[in-house]
């Protein structure tokens, strides 16, 4: 089968085109970053170099192809997003201009990479708020800028679906993390970010490390395989409303930096956490509710927090020290 690949250059684009490949795809790997900044490359699939919100772009890289996954967005962790909402909102060209390259090339068969940043702030102001469900996005109420990109595509998705009979297929995807992708920069998230931190500490002997918030806040992290895994499950399903792809492993973020700390075999004990409380933080607890998942695919991510965040943490010890 003849599959584009959007954002193939990033983490989950980059995983997705292997997994792919291993299934016998013939794959359009394509991301506007330079190649020699592709977390990974293609084993021996076509890879190119291009803006995704250009129209012609889009027509282009999806002509003669059956099937889009679209992980194309300007995107990063909380620092990020709450820092540059416009920049956010406009990745809102790349799902609008590869639908509309899907209707113009007579696609059939859509991916479109959402996030648990759509579901309403209200239900995630405290550390005792429910798995998010997937109704829990309405009423509307998500995370400024990047969130409200990710609704409005979502809503696009179903009318292409609805109006020109483009099979389209929206995965929540709940905090992915794993190697080979973003660590340091700026645009990292939570999991990566505090590999690198605890790594950063002890290289340079301080084992002084700074944690956004009070550490108190509640997330679920979702290993990449597992976020592979269901993005296919979800893609060969008959489901074409938005679905919860995440664990429901829930940790604060404190247990997270004690779930690195132990599985790695470090001392507690000589690391010192300091709390900047002015950091961006995002909503008090988020998790997924997995029920939707259950019934639809009937599967849900299997990976431990501690096995996957070992991996990863092996991973960027690697990059930081090479
Ligand atoms: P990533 O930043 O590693 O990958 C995104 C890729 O898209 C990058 O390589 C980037 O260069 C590329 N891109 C950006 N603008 C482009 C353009 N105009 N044309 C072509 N390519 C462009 O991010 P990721 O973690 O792999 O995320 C993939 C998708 O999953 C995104 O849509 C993201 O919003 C979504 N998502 C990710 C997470 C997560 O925790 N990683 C959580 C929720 C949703």
């Amino acid at each position: 089968m003849k599959t584009l690949v959007a954002g193939a250059g990033g983490f989950i684009g980059g995983h997705l085109v292997r997994k792919l490949e291993s299934l016998g795809h013939d794959v359009i790997a394509v991301d506007i970053k330079n190649k020699e900044q592709w977390f990974t490359h293609p084993k021996n699939s076509s890879s190119y170099v291009a803006d995704l919100r250009l129209l012609d772009n889009a027509i282009k890289y999806a002509s003669g192809v059956e099937q889009i996954f679209n992980l194309a967005c300007d995107m990063g962790g909380m620092g990020f997003i709450e820092n540059n909402k416009a920049k956010c909102m406009e990745s809102v060209l790349i799902n609008t201009h590869l639908l509309q390259a899907s209707k113009i090339n007579s696609i059939k068969k859509y991916f479109f990479s959402s996030s648990a940043c759509v579901y309403a702030s209200f239900h995630q102001d405290s550390l005792s708020a429910k798995p998010l469900s997937e109704s829990d996005a309405y009423p509307a109420d998500p995370e400024d800028g990047y969130g409200w990109e990710k609704l409005f595509s979502e809503r696009m998705c179903r009318h292409f679906d609805e109006d020109y009979g483009i099979n389209t297929r929206v995965a929540r995807y709940h905090n992915v993390y794993g190697p080979y992708g973003t660590y340091d920069g700026g645009r990292e998230k939570v999991p990566a970010a505090a590999c690198r931190k605890i790594i950063e500490s002890i290289n340079n002997g301080t084992y002084e490390i700074e944690i956004w918030g009070d550490g108190k806040q509640l997330r679920s992290f979702t290993y990449i395989d597992d976020c592979i895994d269901g993005t296919l499950n979800l893609m060969n399903s008959n489901f074409n409303s938005p679905l919860n792809i995440g664990s429901s492993e829930m940790i604060s973020i404190n247990e997270l930096y004690q779930s690195i700390i132990e599985v790695k075999n470090l001392d507690i004990n000589k690391f010192n956490f300091k709390y900047n409380l002015g950091a961006p933080q995002g909503v008090r607890g988020r998790s997924s509710n997995n029920d939707k998942c259950l019934e639809v695919l009937n599967w849900e991510p299997a990976v431990s927090f501690k096995t996957g965040i070992s991996k990863t943490y092996d991973w960027i010890l690697k990059e930081v020290n090479s």
